[in-house]
């Protein structure tokens, strides 16, 4: 099959890892008779240092005629970049959230998966993490507290503010939806998060959430209050397949289940809408303190890639070759730096590139 894939390189550590990415996909392309034709994106502070703004006109049409959009990072060091001397609507991740609001990315989908070889780093104790955990947060990105009206006044001489947490049931159903599906092709359950005790936005996610249910007979729905979920992802991490939840709820817990797995650097993402198109980015930042070393670990932007061609291409094949690669190189004990350990093989951004690369079958 063609596709037309849009590469955002990015600040930092963005162009070395997506050129590792672009690599193994090359090498996809080679064994299972697909032609993508790549087109490179400025955003973030790339895109400020040409055009002086983080993310252009241009730069919109080329992502939204595009089949799907594989990115870097955005940023920079927000302690010494000029980027960060400029007003917030200008620096980096303006770009960002533009794009995701341009092209309608609601559902944020993040893996938290523990690889057996890197247990070490895993803060979990051995008895909680067994085997290892494999889950998928769905966290809704437009929505919720982070998009809803707010306002700074003065009541009675003293200084307040509001922010407000609104979801209609289209978003809900929309994102429920995504959840249910993606869940079919894993475990089979749903643990939709809200606090559902105290919220009314989170008794509309309930009741809403519990109709997109009657869709999916095959898919286990239970519920769970945001306070709990955040302890029992410390507590025992294996008992999770999908967790569904909204966007404030959704930033802090997918913050956490990526630190329970202890490899920042291994973990990718995915922006969806309601259509095929979609964002993928590794989890981490730009690491803008070990740019252009040839040290970052490129896995997190291989697996996004992996995701995209699940997820946006249809080709599981294609994406399972992709991750049992991956999965190989740990066995063959190679590693970059932020997941050495003793024994174990030390490898910089390129060579980890090419050891996957040679293991895509
Ligand atoms: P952001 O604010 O952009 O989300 P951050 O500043 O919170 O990100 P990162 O940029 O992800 O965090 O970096 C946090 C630490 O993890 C840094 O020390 C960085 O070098 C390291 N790190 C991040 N990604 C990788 C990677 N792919 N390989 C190796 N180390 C990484
Ligand atoms: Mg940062």
């Amino acid at each position: 099959m063609n596709y037309r894939v849009a590469i955002i390189p990015g600040d930092g550590i963005g162009p070395e890892i997506t050129r590792e990415a672009r690599k193994v996909l090359d090498r996809v392309c080679a064994i299972y008779g697909h032609s993508f034709e790549y087109k490179e994106i400025l955003l973030g502070g790339a895109s400020i240092d040409v055009h002086g703004i983080p993310l252009t006109e241009e730069a919109i049409k080329e992502a939204r005629n595009s089949d799907s959009i594989l990115m870097g990072s955005i940023g920079g060091d927000a302690k010494s970049s000029p980027w960060y001397q400029l007003e917030p609507e200008k620096r980096p991740e303006a770009g960002l959230l533009k794009i995701r609001k341009e092209l309608n990315l609601f559902a944020n989908v993040r893996p938290a998966y523990l690889y057996k070889e890197l247990k070490e780093a895993c803060p979990l104790r051995d008895e909680i993490i067994g085997n290892g955990f494999d889950m998928v947060i769905m966290r809704e990105l437009t929505g919720g507290l982070y998009f809803g009206e707010r306002k700074t006044f003065i009541e009675n001489g003293i200084e307040k503010a509001i922010d407000t947490l609104a979801y209609d049931e289209k978003e809900i159903r929309r994102i429920a939806k995504r959840a249910f599906e993606i869940a079919i092709k894993r475990r089979k359950k749903v643990c939709s998060v809200d606090k559902a005790n105290v919220l009314d936005s989170s008794r509309l996610w309930r009741k809403v959430v519990e109709e997109v249910a009657k869709d999916y007979p095959e898919v286990m729905l239970e519920h769970m209050l945001i306070d709990n979920c955040a302890m029992q992802l410390v507590k025992d991490p294996k008992q999770f397949d999908v967790i569904l939840t909204e966007n404030m709820f959704g930033d802090i817990l997918s913050d956490e289940a990526s630190m329970v797995t202890g490899s920042i650097g291994m973990l990718s993402s995915a922006s969806l809408n309601e259509g095929k198109l979609g964002l993928y980015e590794p989890s981490h930042g730009s690491a803008p303190d070990i740019a252009g070393k040839d040290i970052a670990n490129p896995i997190a932007t291989i697996l996004s890639a992996a995701m995209m061609l699940r997820y946006s291409f249809d080709l599981e094949k294609e994406a399972d070759a992709i991750e049992t690669a991956v999965k190989q190189v740990l066995i063959d004990s190679y590693r970059t730096v932020d997941i050495m350990s003793k024994g174990k093989t030390l490898v910089g951004t390129i060579k980890m590139g090419d050891l996957i690369t040679e293991r895509i079958r």
